[in-house]
């Protein structure tokens, strides 16, 4: 058990703690903070503090002299890591520079989020914004922090403490492959124009109505009803995924919506397939059987009645068959301004995981974490009680900035390599549908070529 002293006031030390709890986890060593009172000055082998500690045996982690509700925007860089709060000793005083809990603190908690621009689902956009524009979410910044603290660790202090590895096997970093499920028919049903115009007419909605019949003549009387067509459909990609990963040995996540736009009171920018369509449940329940993971893509109305989670997490399991464990948010639309709020009604509703805390515009790193962690409530003063696997890149967030496949392949590559260069998980949302190679330019191939080098 590595000691560690924090020398700064209450405030700050409940927070410092906080966030070694989760640089523990990163880099796989156990660490105690000793007594604020502890009279003692040697008994630590760390020693957070603004001025370097007199006792020569403990190794100094420099702290910011301010409190931590300041959100500094001093971002200076060394070998290619940003410390915030800028540089805080002199070259050879201390091996780490810089505030490294500080600035984990910053990250975890989103403190740079509040003046972000954000999309019409309140999910910041990591473009333009100043954490991307200084390197603090463009790359996994708190996983640069944990390699630099277990490096230090191990160097100085030997074999005493020898870290837990981070990947089974010897991996130097994980990928993961999930895909949300939000048009597996090109076209909606006859059924869904069926149920939307005849809810429309009860609410006695002319606009809505007409909107609702345009559509029906469009995408069903005219083109046949593709709900009958799902086995020639290239949406309904499940055996292009299956036969794909088959190949390379995964088995990977479908996130699937249970309330659509069509239902009473949604919203129309909900999904607009119903899971209950038969070849799309069997297809759902065949994949669980298989032991593929069915989990819940969560409507976008669920973050403002969090009793929905539980409600949709069991409709869901008991149509499958199979237990619901995670989720991921439809337009990954957790509270705007608040998503640790949510992620606290996941938990709360029995969910293991939520895998939605992420930038969606670009490959990005929101909290600057790759790989799974316990999230930071910093309103409660707590590490939350569920899992957060972030997110690391969307399909949309290479490929709608991007001229052509090649392009996109280039950017994937970029990306995995940024990430297994400091151990982190690449976790891609890949949505069903990209199976279909006339959407996107084609970004389901430009995945599969990738992963399969
Ligand atoms: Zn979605």
């Amino acid at each position: 058990m590595l000691r560690v002293r924090i020398n700064r006031p209450g405030p700050v030390r409940q927070k410092a703690e906080l966030v070694l709890g989760l640089l523990a986890d990163a880099i796989g060593i156990r660490l105690s903070v000793v007594a604020a009172d502890a009279a003692n000055e040697d008994d630590a082998d760390l020693c957070y503090s603004a001025v370097r500690p007199k006792s020569s045996k403990q190794l100094w982690l420099p702290a910011v002299d301010f409190d931590w509700s300041v959100v500094s925007t001093d971002v200076q860089e060394i070998n290619r890591v940003p410390f915030i709060g800028g540089i805080l000793s002199k070259e050879g005083d201390a091996v780490i520079r810089g505030d490294i809990l500080y600035g984990t603190w910053l990250m975890v908690t989103g403190a740079f989020e509040s003046g972000q621009d954000r999309n019409r689902f309140g999910v910041p956009l990591a473009r333009g914004s100043f954490a991307y524009e200084n390197g603090l979410v463009a790359q996994p910044v708190v996983n640069r922090y944990a390699s630099i603290l277990s490096t230090l660790i191990v160097e100085r202090l030997g074999s005493r403490y020898s870290p837990v590895d981070r990947w089974p096997n010897g991996a130097r970093g994980a990928i993961v492959l999930s895909h949300d499920v939000d048009r597996p028919f090109s076209r909606p049903t006859a059924e869904h124009y069926h149920q939307r115009v005849s809810r429309d007419i009860r609410n006695l909605r002319v606009r809505a109505t007409l909107r609702g019949l345009g559509g029906y003549v469009k995408n069903v009387l005219a083109q046949g009803d593709s709900g009958a067509q799902t086995h020639r459909d290239p949406n309904f990609g499940f055996d292009g995924w299956r036969e794909f990963e088959n190949g390379i040995g995964s088995k990977s996540a479908f996130y699937v919506a249970v309330r659509h736009a069509a239902e009473d009171g949604a919203l129309w920018e909900e999904v607009n397939y119903n899971f209950r369509h038969p070849k799309l449940l069997g297809q759902l329940r065949h994949l669980a059987e298989d032991g593929w993971e069915i989990g819940l893509h969560a409507s976008i109305a669920c973050r403002s009645e969090p009793g929905r989670f539980e409600l949709e997490r069991r409709i869901l399991a008991e149509a499958v068959g199979s237990p619901v464990r995670g989720l991921r948010h439809h337009y990954w639309a957790l509270d705007s301004t608040r998503p640790e709020a949510t992620l606290r009604a996941h938990a709360e509703a029995g969910f293991e995981y939520d895998s939605s805390l992420g930038f969606n515009d670009a490959p990005a790193f929101r909290r600057g974490v790759a790989f799974p962690f316990n999230p930071i409530d910093p309103h409660r003063m707590e590490a939350l009680p569920i899992l957060q696997i972030p997110p690391t890149v969307m399909d949309g967030g290479i490929f709608f900035n991007v001229s052509n496949q090649a392009e996109g392949e280039f950017e994937l590559r970029r990306h995995i390599d940024q990430v297994i260069a400091v151990g982190g998980a690449v976790v891609f949302n890949w949505h069903l549908e990209q199976q279909n190679p006339g959407r996107l330019m084609g970004a389901g191939q430009a995945l599969m070529n990738v992963l399969r080098d």
